[in-house]
């Protein structure tokens, strides 16, 4: 590999004695579960319901008696029923996609911006990132948070960034031929896609100065890591994060790529059983819970992410006291990660209600393209009197289909026209979703 041995003070958090780090964990608690209750009607009123008060939290393992959020509460109170902070002190917004389209809202104060960016710039700087580095930034930029959180964080190491933001592959390619950056951040299943371009381009990416990316908002696998350091002559790291917790850069790994570091004394981790709810003991899997400790435009207690993983006990080979967790390989609930946009099978009924009010029968088939890049294909099963034998007539309600699902979705999926009675029914809950690509292929 090409990476150097990193060392950057802005990572001596990373090292800190677990016991120090507890303490402080557990003072901001208690600050953010006051902070919340104060400000947070629907939290207030949760908390009253279960009979805990801010007081109650004496120690970590208190923590424990809080209630849950969930993504509904985020939809419920849209656009800011979950701000703790007065909207003049909050200095950004981000959004991720609900169901049914309707987005989540997260605002961010200054503070919030600039842990985000220093969690983010200690994963970078795993690679060594530094001044005079490039780092080519193709995650969207918008409201998605990937972009900008990358952005904020290679600038605050004083790294060079280049806002390529996503699309437009050629010219991606060109700029990082031309422009000859260190680093590249964007979706895993992107960049095996710029792999495939380059090489129908005829750039041979192992030529340039690129040495390591930053890969993450999506499930992925060893092989793929693999697949990517082969290809294209670099060091792969993982990168993981949620809108409701920050962003990318709640957790990345290190060079030793055994699990992935959260920067736990910002964002504390739980794993809990999904039946009891319950926190399950380090090294047992279940569903990732994370309390944001530092987080005043829009904190987050006890958030259930739906992400499945476990903390892994052991200490990483590389000295960091930051505990690890696995890589995310599925999520308890039907939500679709597809090119590292956030899809509910609700949205997609939705935009098929548009065209047909009964609800046709449908299926979305998740595949891996020749050229690594998801493809997403809607069957949707027509009933009789819609048939007709004029092709055009078919044609045309295909693109009707076509057009209310890039609409609602924002992005591009193939649709497929099934002929009545063909996609099987199923008793109780229908299965809507076949997930068929490598990348997720369950444990
Ligand atoms: P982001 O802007 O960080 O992508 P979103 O809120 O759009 O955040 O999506 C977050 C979800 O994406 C996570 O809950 C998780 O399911 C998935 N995700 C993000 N990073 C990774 C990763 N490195 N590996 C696996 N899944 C990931
Ligand atoms: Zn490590």
């Amino acid at each position: 590999m090409k990476t150097p041995a990193p060392f950057n003070a802005i990572c001596s958090a990373d090292y800190l004695p677990r016991e120090k780090r507890a303490e402080l964990q557990l003072a901001r608690l208690q600050k953010i579960v006051a902070h919340e209750y104060a400000n947070v009607p629907l939290y207030r009123e949760r908390m009253d319901a279960q009979g805990v008060k801010p007081e109650d939290i004496k120690t970590l393992a208190d923590i424990a008696k809080l209630p849950f959020m969930m993504k509904t509460d985020l939809r419920d109170t849209y656009p800011f029923g979950l701000f703790a902070s007065p909207m003049e002190d909050i200095v950004r917004i981000h959004a991720s996609s609900g169901t049914t389209g309707k987005r989540i809202i997260l605002g961010y104060t200054q503070r919030d911006v600039d842990i985000w960016s220093e969690c983010v710039a200690r994963g970078l700087a795993n690679a060594g990132v530094t001044k005079g580095d490039k780092i080519h930034v193709a995650y969207g930029y918008g409201l998605f948070t990937g972009g900008l959180g990358l952005h904020d964080g290679a600038q605050k190491l004083g790294a060079t960034v280049i806002p390529a933001s996503g699309g437009n592959t050629e010219q991606q390619i060109n700029l990082l031929r031309d422009l000859g950056a260190n680093i590249i951040a964007c979706t895993p299943s992107y960049f095996v896609h710029l792999i495939d371009k380059a090489e129908k381009m005829g750039v041979d990416l192992k030529a340039l100065p690129l040495r390591a990316g930053f890969f993450g908002a999506e499930p992925w696998t060893e092989e793929m890591r693999t697949y990517i350091e082969e290809h294209a002559g670099i060091e792969a790291f993982d990168i993981y994060g949620l809108t409701e917790i920050s962003g990318p850069g709640v957790g990345l790994d290190c060079s030793a790529h055994q699990g992935i570091h959260i920067y736990e004394e910002y964002f504390y981790p739980e794993i809990i059983d999904t039946e009891t709810l319950q926190p399950v003991p380090d090294g047992v899997e279940g569903e990732l819970v994370f309390t944001t400790l530092c987080k005043y435009g829009a904190p987050m207690i006890r958030y259930r992410t739906r992400d499945i993983s476990r903390i892994i006990p052991e200490v990483c080979p590389c000295g960091r006291t930051l505990r690890r967790i696995d890589r995310i390989r599925r999520r308890s609930d039907d939500m679709i990660i597809f090119h590292g946009v956030n899809i509910f099978p609700s949205q997609v009924e939705a935009a098929l209600l548009q065209v047909d009010s009964s609800l046709p029968h449908y299926r979305i088939q998740l595949d891996s393209g020749a050229s690594g890049l998801d493809v997403m294909t809607i069957e949707i099963e027509i009933r009789p009197e819609m048939v007709s034998d004029r092709i055009e007539d078919m044609e045309a309600l295909r693109r009707k289909f076509a057009s209310a699902l890039d609409t609602i979705l924002n992005i591009h999926a193939v649709v497929k026209l099934m002929p009545p009675n063909t996609l099987p029914r199923s008793e109780g809950k229908a299965k809507r979703v076949f997930d068929n690509r490598k990348s997720q292929l369950p444990k």
